[in-house]
């Protein structure tokens, strides 16, 4: 089938690609590379900043914000260029497309200015703490307290799995301000600067090598923040929250459609078993595209799908293992090669992207767990989308 746009679409497709031939830095412009979700280098805040500046950041902001209005349907393209090309828009996407975009949903006036702006320039970095030891897909049980104190909230607890959180300039925290409340009624949303005292970033290695240190845990103790830094109402965090994993996984799928065209494209299957398991990934990635662009096209006429969220993050997610466990069982020993490459190097892309298998493999249980793991959208299917009654 052969999906197409409305010539709206095409010509923002041709108008940011046309950006993108005269713009993109060249390889050589990049050789520093980012060592964290929120470690920019230089070069990464110039180019974020151009988009910024150009509308090409977040096509659906108003130009203060560094977008120009865009349809669903151009964001989508928008984000189908970038993949194609094997680029980011961002190197700080939490900061961007969650923190900074929760701010401008959920945030005053002031705060969208002091807070989003420098994020979405590219001057500053944000990271998102939600996460806790004991509320993960609970999230609701988080149980970092902030007790207003005069002008002050103080604030205690602990975070985990905080992503590029050491090399933030702030985070999006999510606290518990009304202990007797509900537990999803007594939430708050503060944005808390990590150079307060008190705030302790401690970062730590994922499993594909020690060097990479992204998580964090994140330790507050007795942490003065100012009251002017609550997002949204008092113990109203629960919808800044709904609204901030809204923007996480608004075409989320599409990533996963990316990653998976990417493992098409790298890896050759070399004999019949194998060649059988790469047509299943060539069929999961078309069916992954029709059933995301079935939401898309809902999304385009303002209706809201829970299906068209939870149903291609599950099948992406789920594909995207099995696309790279057979590109890793064809690629044998040769898999585990660490440093090694199994994709061309692509300079405005993370460069996991271009590791090893075993590194893709490993990276890919990822998509089953951020945005809800696939239990939990399991659950969501079961109960909001075929009415079954809950076990
Ligand atoms: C790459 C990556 C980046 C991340 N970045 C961030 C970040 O920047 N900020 C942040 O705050 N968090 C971040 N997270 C954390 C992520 O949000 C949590 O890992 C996720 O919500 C799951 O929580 P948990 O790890 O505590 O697992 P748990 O919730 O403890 O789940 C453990 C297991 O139990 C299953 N389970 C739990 N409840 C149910 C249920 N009701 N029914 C059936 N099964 C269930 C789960 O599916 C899972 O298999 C990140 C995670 C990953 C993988």
């Amino acid at each position: 089938m052969q999906l197409s746009f409305d010539s709206d679409v095409d010509e923002f497709r041709a108008e940011f690609s046309a950006f993108l031939d005269d713009h993109l830095p060249s390889a050589a412009e990049t050789l520093e590379r980012p060592r964290s979700v929120s470690h920019m280098p230089q070069w990464a805040r110039d180019w974020q900043r151009l988009l910024f500046d150009n509308g090409w950041l977040l096509p659906a902001q108003p130009p203060e914000f560094g977008g120009r209005n865009a349809s669903v349907l151009q964001q989508y393209v928008h984000l189908e260029e970038l993949c194609t090309r094997r680029i980011y828009h961002s190197f700080n996407p939490q900061g961007v497309n969650i923190v900074a975009a929760s701010l401008i949903t959920f945030g005053s006036d002031e705060q969208k200015h002091e807070w989003a702006v420098p994020v979405l320039r590219g001057e500053r970095t944000a990271s998102l703490g939600m996460s806790e030891p004991s509320a993960g897909s609970d999230l609701a049980s988080l149980r970092t307290k902030a007790v207003r104190d005069g002008d002050d909230f103080v604030v205690n607890g602990q975070k985990v799995w905080t992503s590029g959180a050491h090399d933030a300039d702030w985070l999006l925290t999510f606290v518990r301000t009304d202990p007797d409340a509900p537990k999803h009624k007594g939430i708050s949303a503060l944005i808390i600067p990590t150079d307060l005292p008190g705030v302790v970033c401690r970062p730590f290695a994922d499993l594909c090598g020690e060097e990479n240190t992204d998580f964090n845990e994140v330790f507050f103790s007795d942490v003065r923040v100012p009251a002017a830094n609550l997002v949204g109402p008092l113990n109203g965090g629960w919808k800044v929250i709904n609204g901030s994993l809204g923007h996480e996984r608004t075409m989320m799928w599409l990533g996963f459609a990316d990653r998976i065209a990417n493992s098409i494209a790298d890896f050759r299957p070399s004999n019949a078993l194998e060649r059988d398991e790469f047509a299943s990934t060539i069929m999961d990635y078309q069916a992954l595209r029709l059933l995301g662009s079935v939401g898309l096209a809902q999304a385009s006429r303002g209706e809201v799908d829970v299906a068209a969220v939870s149903i291609p993050k599950l099948l992406g997610a789920e594909a995207e293992m099995r696309a790279a466990a057979n590109a890793l069982t064809g690629a044998g020993p040769d898999g585990l090669i660490h440093p090694s490459t199994s994709g061309p190097y692509a300079h405005m892309n993370l460069d996991h992207y271009f590791a090893s298998w075993f590194e893709r493999y490993a990276r890919s249980f990822s998509g089953t767990i951020a945005g809800g793991t696939s239990e939990i959208q399991r659950n969501i299917i079961a109960q909001q989308v075929l009415g079954l009654p809950r076990g």
